[in-house]
């Protein structure tokens, strides 16, 4: 069996920041293995957020705004982002950019296939790859598998992200270059969460995405249908043409995901809980997670990075998936009031998870308080993380063993 250092499992956003920031100490000297099912050539996903410092993968930051723009059918607003920027990376230039730097370090080793399973043992674990296994002292998951994440559905709640954008080019100019739309409620709710976002890259081309927080997918028609509408509707725009489209799912639970599947595994990325339940936003959390992974390996020789996050996010997270989840009162109306009774930087902060208890209780203040209230008393609260299931996954059978969660 070949045997390496680290084997990092996925590829993408979590696997290859990792591979990158190793590569930047002298851990570069450790044999990688990387492996993803997928060459990584498409430009499958554009990665947006917010800082006022200087942006990981600055030199590959595609476009920055310096403004956002919140919409609902009773209120408008276009607000300055001061001192921060909303940034935005294309998945191929970040892909090519990773790949290109590490491809110099021959202690990086690179296959294409599919990991059909992952197994711990005394001291290391293995992937298996067409049938053939590969040993390492640590492997690093990013694979996330929604068949096998069980969310306990009597104590969490579990909601998706779905979505579907065009990039779009109009035949005349439209869009203002310097404002990220956030969200623009104006669409029936029906119960849901849903809003169209978009990111403007010139007078004429945009990405325009159409985004739902619910539980089901809809039927593929209706995205589109709903696109169609929206440019049509509200932007004016009669003659466009389709570049390219973005469409995917991100789970948005506040069960915690399974961090250490194995004594030798630590799940990173999604699959690791490295989302934000109640947004979606994972990148600059997977970021901040791979730069303590590596100082853990530096420090202790072993990469169970402590989580630092402040449990009572957790709470509000879940007060906002009770309250979607309800449907008992609409969140159109809660963010309205959220970016109309608060500055910009503090509503940005806050769903960054770096504001206060001072600002976060200013924040509530303003917040209608009838359905948080509500929430508190009423919402499911997580006793213990979600687990990998036993059964194999349709056909493709990663984790074919089941393992016990390994708490660090
Ligand atoms: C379309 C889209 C847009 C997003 N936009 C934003 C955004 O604007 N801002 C933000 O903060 N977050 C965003 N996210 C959320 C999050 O940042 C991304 O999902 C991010 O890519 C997660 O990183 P990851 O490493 O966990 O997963 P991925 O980047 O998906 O990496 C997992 C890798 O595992 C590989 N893989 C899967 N199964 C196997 C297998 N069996 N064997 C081998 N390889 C396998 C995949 O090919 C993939 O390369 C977005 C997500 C999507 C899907």
């Amino acid at each position: 069996m070949r045997h390496y250092d680290y084997i990092i499992s996925g590829g993408g956003c979590a696997g290859l920041s990792l591979a990158y920031r190793l590569n930047q100490t002298v851990l570069r000297d450790k044999s990688v293995l990387i492996v993803d099912a997928e060459e990584k050539v498409l430009n499958d996903r554009t990665w947006c957020f917010w800082t006022a410092e200087t942006p990981p993968f600055a030199e590959i930051v595609y476009r920055q705004w310096s403004q956002i723009e919140f919409v609902d059918p009773k209120f408008q607003q276009t607000a300055k982002l001061s001192d921060l920027k909303y940034h935005m990376i294309r998945g191929i230039d970040f892909y090519e950019h990773t790949r290109e730097s590490l491809s110099k370090n021959p202690n990086i080793h690179w296959l294409q296939g599919k990991i059909e399973d992952i197994r711990d043992f005394s001291d290391g674990a293995a992937v298996t790859v067409n049938g053939v296994e590969y040993s390492a002292r640590w492997v690093f998951n990013s694979i996330y598998l929604p068949a096998l994440f069980q969310a306990d559905q009597r104590r969490s709640y579990y909601l998706l992200q779905h979505f579907k954008g065009w990039e779009i080019e109009a035949d005349r100019d439209v869009f203002d270059t310097s404002t990220v739309r956030m969200m623009d409620f104006r669409t029936e709710q029906d119960g849901d969460v849903k809003f169209f976002y978009i990111l403007p890259f010139s007078s004429r081309k945009a990405l325009v995405e159409y985004t739902i927080f619910s539980p089901q997918l809809l039927p593929e028609e209706e995205y589109d249908l709903h696109l169609k509408d929206y440019i049509s509707r509200q932007l004016n725009i009669e003659n466009y043409r389709i570049h390219s489209v973005e469409q995917n799912a991100i789970p948005m639970t506040n069960q915690s995901f399974p961090r250490a599947p194995g004594k030798h595994i630590i799940n990173i990325g999604i699959a690791g809980g490295r989302c934000k339940p109640s947004t979606g936003y994972a990148f600059l959390q997977i970021q901040r997670d791979v730069k303590n992974i590596v100082e853990t390996l530096l420090q202790e020789a072993h990469p169970f990075a402590p989580i630092r996050r402040a449990p009572r996010f957790h709470f509000y997270d879940t007060l906002l998936l009770h309250i979607m989840a309800g449907q008992h009162y609409s969140i159109r109306k809660i963010f309205r009031w959220l970016f109309r009774h608060n500055p910009l930087s503090r509503v940005l902060a806050f769903l960054d998870e770096r504001t206060s208890l001072f600002q976060e209780i200013l924040i509530f203040s303003r917040l209608p308080w009838l359905p948080f209230l509500r929430a508190v008393y009423q919402t499911r609260l997580p006793r213990r993380s979600g687990r990998t299931s036993a059964r194999t996954w349709q056909g493709e059978a990663p984790y074919a063993h089941p393992r016990e969660t390994v708490e660090r």
